[in-house]
């Protein structure tokens, strides 16, 4: 499996994965000719692609979305509540509109999801599968519990929140009803809560640990990155792990698991 992310922060996200001949984006909050244009920079043609899926309705995750439905035809996937709460819902033909499913697949990817905390009416979290190969996508939480960390353990991937520096946020010149906002259980995750989390799921297996949607705010690369670091540092089974940042307006790199 390959993925990265083509865009990364509250201005606009959007994931790309790959599994055999299966390509899809997870999030379109850029617009399609962002997207068409950082695709090609992977040498990815945005026509070749089988499915959108969304996480949530917030514009920094849907705005380029019934763009790419009209121009490319890509059948778009969301939760049922997030569904009733797009603003293009009455655009997308309805043979291109589907709703998240237990035990779901898409091509040669499998899916399940999980629930996020998040104050969007139905946010939620997947975990892709492909062969033997798990990618955990986690952004947009304000915490994460004992379940998702269960579904989680055993990845070979995570794309991972890491949105905040404590200091920078309590220090920084948002107002306080938004620093409340972002700090609450169903806001964003620290540096610090990420590394607690992602400390909890690697192992041998994990490969590849992509962290995101970092706020340009409140958070840099190097706090984000080094915060998780140290703290692996001390866990067990992560000898064979990468730990890089997603740009917050380029795509990263491809990455393999
Ligand atoms: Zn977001
Ligand atoms: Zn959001």
């Amino acid at each position: 499996m390959e993925f990265t992310t083509l865009a990364s922060s509250s201005s606009g996200n959007c994931i790309y994965v790959c599994g055999g001949n299966t390509r899809i984006l997870i999030d379109a909050g850029c617009s399609a000719a962002y997207l068409k244009r950082s695709l090609a920079s992977i040498d990815v043609s945005l026509e070749t692609i089988t499915a959108l899926l969304i996480t949530h309705e917030h514009c920094d995750h849907i705005n380029g979305a019934a763009k790419i439905n009209k121009q490319y035809g890509i059948p778009i996937f969301a939760s049922r509540l997030t569904w009733d709460n797009l603003p293009f819902n009455a655009e997308i033909p309805e043979c291109q509109r589907h709703i998240f499913a237990y035990d779901m697949t898409i091509g040669e990817l499998s899916f399940d999801f999980f629930k996020l905390f998040h104050d969007a009416v139905q946010p939620v979290g997947m975990i892709i599968s492909h062969n033997n190969s798990k990618l955990g996508i986690v952004t947009d939480t304000g915490k994460v519990s004992d379940s998702m960390l269960q579904l989680l353990i055993g990845a070979d991937g995570l794309i991972f929140e890491a949105n905040y520096d404590q200091n920078m946020l309590e220090n920084g010149d948002y107002p306080y009803f938004l620093k409340q906002r972002i700090k609450s259980l169903s806001g964003h995750l620290s540096n610090q809560q990420a590394a607690e989390a992602i400390a909890a799921i690697v192992s041998d297996r994990t490969k590849e640990v992509l962290l995101a949607h970092l706020s340009r705010s409140n958070n840099t690369p190097h706090a984000a990155i080094t915060a998780v670091e140290q703290r692996l540092r001390q866990a067990v089974g992560c000898n064979n792990l990468t730990v890089s940042v997603a740009p917050a307006k380029q795509p990263h790199r491809l990455l393999q698991i």
